[in-house]
């Protein structure tokens, strides 16, 4: 039985540690998918689109993505751990984020268009995977949660000044 787990919010020291790489002793652990599990249903119960280990308290660099393929009408969220940014692009677009940390605040952030990323699968197989516009995004969004950044701290200031 999967729970819903709490959610760390803005302010707390937890979200600002870069997390631990996962160890090989814990990838297909029961811990390991047990917790995955735990994200996914308090991403789907808090509307998410994607949720770092660090927001559920734990340390550790996991990532799920909530990814839409076109075509396909159901959600499939994908599981990376250890997720590493391989190639990023130059070009950048800006688009809305929010975050399950930052309730009630949303906000422009310029993020690379295209990413290259690679992963492990909770079973320990290495993926590598290109992502393009907004799954590009929250996976780029879900990656600085393991380093200590939320969205709030790089959001586009010259649009307001321009204002
Ligand atoms: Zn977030």
């Amino acid at each position: 039985m999967s729970a819903i787990l709490a959610v760390a919010q803005r302010g707390e020291v937890i979200l600002t540690l870069k997390a631990a790489s996962v160890v090989e002793s814990e990838l297909n652990s029961s811990w390991l998918n047990e917790l995955a599990e735990d994200m996914q249903t308090t991403m789907i119960e808090r509307n998410g689109v994607g949720i770092a280990a660090p927001q559920v308290y734990v340390s550790k660099r996991i990532i799920i993505v909530a990814l839409r393929y076109p075509d396909a009408p159901e959600i499939d969220a994908v599981v990376m751990v250890n997720p590493e940014i391989l190639e990023q692009s130059e070009s950048t677009i800006l688009g809305e984020e929010g975050c399950l940390s930052v309730p009630n605040e949303r906000g422009q952030v310029a993020r690379s268009e295209m990413i290259k990323l690679r992963y492990l699968t909770l079973q320990g197989e290495s993926v590598e995977a290109v992502f393009h516009g907004f799954p590009a995004r929250i996976v780029q969004h879900e990656v600085d949660h393991l380093n200590g950044v939320l969205f709030v701290e790089k959001m586009d200031l010259s649009l307001i000044e321009s204002l």
